[in-house]
């Protein structure tokens, strides 16, 4: 799947929300494990120094060579960073706590906010033959989430089904609108996911309606449930697809590969899903 306006390219997604603990690392993991069953090629690119998506995918900190600190920071070439997952064609750019004081680091560089951007130019990406980049954001609107932002095509944003979910919305809205009118015209809103999604729950419920009324047709179709094997899954470094397949949580992330797939080209060598 490449994105139509640049042929042969892949479709770069930040996951972004400066609210913690709200699901972007469980999507990050558990989308680009589905889209893998479906025959894509993705790389996960981990930008926050908890390294959370890194540990998840199976890469323990030791085993981390170079991480996203050395390909922002140290112009250290993409393809001494990007290192295999124990998954076929699942590819990971890890993270470790190095990238801490990156936005420090950041601020006095001139080109502070295209760094990930020109890391990712398509000349470095040849030869990986990738459908789909995923970028697990730190949970702050930083510059690093900036990098982000200007290195994608679309931005996911996940909200947990909670009281206050959609404060803080308008805060990463604007921070969208201002980096397209400086850097990035083209980004778009992939989606907002609704996560740890309680159908019982009536705030749950409560959420979801004031979400699709509000956000209209931006709100994925796809809701994630709260599902106990999706926050287990980590410590055994693997995708919940992996962990447990028959579980609420693998369904859910499946059909959201399915709804993302659907909405973008599908390259002829993919497996439809
Ligand atoms: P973020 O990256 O936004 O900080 P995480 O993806 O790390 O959020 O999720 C925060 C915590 O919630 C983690 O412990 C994770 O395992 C758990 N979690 C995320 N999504 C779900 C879900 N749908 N059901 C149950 N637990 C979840
Ligand atoms: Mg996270």
């Amino acid at each position: 799947m490449s994105d139509p306006t640049r042929p042969g390219q892949p479709h770069i997604v930040a996951i972004a929300n400066q609210k913690g603990g709200v699901g972007k690392t469980t999507t990050a993991i558990n989308l680009a494990a589905a889209l893998v069953e479906c025959g894509a090629r993705v790389l996960v690119v981990d930008l926050d120094p908890q390294g959370n998506a890194s540990t998840g995918l199976g890469l323990p900190p030791d085993a981390r060579k170079k991480t996203s600190y050395d390909l922002l920071l140290e112009e250290t070439p993409l393809e001494d960073v990007i290192q295999p997952t124990t998954f076929a064609r699942l590819l990971l750019c890890p993270a470790n706590a190095d990238l801490s004081s990156a936005d420090i680091e950041l601020v006095a560089n001139e080109k502070r906010s295209f760094l990930l951007h020109d890391a990712l130019r398509q000349t470095a990406m040849d030869g990986f033959d990738l459908d789909v980049i995923l970028i697990d954001c730190p949970p702050a609107l930083s510059l690093l989430t900036i990098n982000a932002l200007v290195a994608s095509q679309s931005v996911l944003v996940p909200l947990q089904s909670e009281f206050f979910a959609l404060e803080g919305l308008s805060q990463l809205m604007l921070t969208i609108r201002e980096v397209r009118q400086s850097a990035n015209p083209a980004l778009r809103i992939e989606g907002v996911l609704l996560t740890m999604y309680d159908g019982r729950n009536r705030l749950s419920q409560q959420v979801e309606a004031d979400a699709r009324a509000t956000l209209g047709d931006v709100v994925f179709h796809t809701v994630i449930p709260r599902n106990v094997r999706l926050s287990e899954a980590p410590s055994f470094a693997l995708p919940v697809t992996e962990y447990d397949s028959a579980s609420k949580g693998s369904e859910a992330y499946r059909a959201l590969a399915r709804e993302f797939l659907a909405r973008h080209p599908i390259r002829e060598r993919m497996v439809q899903p």
